[in-house]
């Protein structure tokens, strides 16, 4: 191969790695098909740092006739111009519809990418997660996610969603169907899950997770997003069950650990309850009926929190 030819070659190698969306020691992200007309990016499952950009949680696509429907699009703007690049590799088809599942900026604040490219795009999210997020909860992730990535600098206007959907709601988007629940309180007090009927597929949001665990804020509900796990057990199998942090699968591979976890905390509050002990008193002898999870991002600190909070809960439901 004579030299000019060489050289283009390398060239060649080097815009297209150049025009990827790489994470370091986590790899290239990109969408890949997960169920018919859905595709999915399934990012680290770790908490927000430099090194992952600020870049952990599973935005998907939906491709109808017309465009592209999108879940939770990411953590911030500019990984949200890496992602919106990632989606013209699978469809070059306008984004028409954005669905937030909760407030937490790591799931939504990409969405600013996307509605700049696409302005008339409608992003849909709970009235409350709007509302809250409006009054100051935006604002917290953007400081929490920027502490910890310092990927947001110069990037605080937010692209908050503007259309309100509500428990029970049918979405027809360009011909694809969106099923609606909203837990009262589970992963957060402002949870949307959406089935897309077509392709049977379930975004549980952060109300699943694995790989990795995450914070149970003042708004959640341990206890009631176990009891909202096994409502989706009970229910009708679907094809596929996607969590807001870590791999999609099948309904008991994807919700079984999840649930096992949040379980084996409530039963270790409740003997600690019984027993008049503090949360890390008990903490021990839970995190040793939880080895299988020690692997998991956050176990050991992320541990200690949810018994304290599960401690609380069962405090309140006692009183
Ligand atoms: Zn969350």
């Amino acid at each position: 191969m004579n030299k000019i030819v060489l050289s283009l070659v390398v060239a060649g190698v080097l815009a297209v790695s150049a025009n990827a969306f790489n994470l370091g020691k986590y790899g290239e992200m990109k969408f890949e098909k997960a169920n018919q007309n859905v595709y999915i990016m399934h990012g680290p499952p770790v908490n927000p740092s430099v090194e992952n950009q600020g870049f952990m949680n599973n935005p998907a696509i939906i491709e109808s006739k017309h465009g592209l429907i999108m879940i939770d699009p990411g953590g911030n703007y500019n990984v949200g111009q890496k992602i919106l690049a990632e989606v013209e590799k699978v469809s070059k088809k306008p984004i028409i519809a954005i669905i937030d599942t909760h407030k937490h900026g790591d799931h939504w604040f990409a969405g600013k990418s996307m509605a700049e490219k696409y302005p008339d795009v409608k992003i849909y999210a709970l009235q409350k997660m709007i509302d809250v997020s409006k009054a100051g909860e935006a604002q917290k992730w953007y400081d929490i996610l920027e502490r910890l990535s310092k990927n947001l600098k110069g990037t605080k206007e937010f692209r908050f969603p503007d259309i309100a959907i509500k428990n029970g709601d049918v979405l027809n988007i360009d011909g694809e169907t969106f099923y609606i629940h909203s837990p009262v309180r589970a992963h957060t007090d402002t949870d949307v899950l959406i089935v897309h009927a077509q392709s049977k597929t379930l975004f549980l949001g952060d109300n699943l997770m694995k790989s990795r665990l995450g914070g149970f804020d003042e708004s959640s509900s341990i206890i009631g997003n176990i009891k909202l796990l096994e409502e989706i057990k009970s229910a009708p199998e679907l094809n596929l069950y996607v969590p807001g942090h870590g791999p999609s699968g099948k309904r008991d591979e994807a919700i079984d650990p999840f649930l096992h976890y949040m379980k084996t905390v409530v039963a270790g509050a409740k003997e600690a309850y019984s027993e008049d002990l503090e949360a890390y008193e008990i903490k021990p002898k839970v995190a040793s009926q939880l080895k299988e999870y020690h692997n998991w991002d956050e176990f050991s600190p992320q541990l200690g929190k949810h018994l304290q909070k599960a401690l609380l809960e069962i405090e309140q439901l006692e009183d």
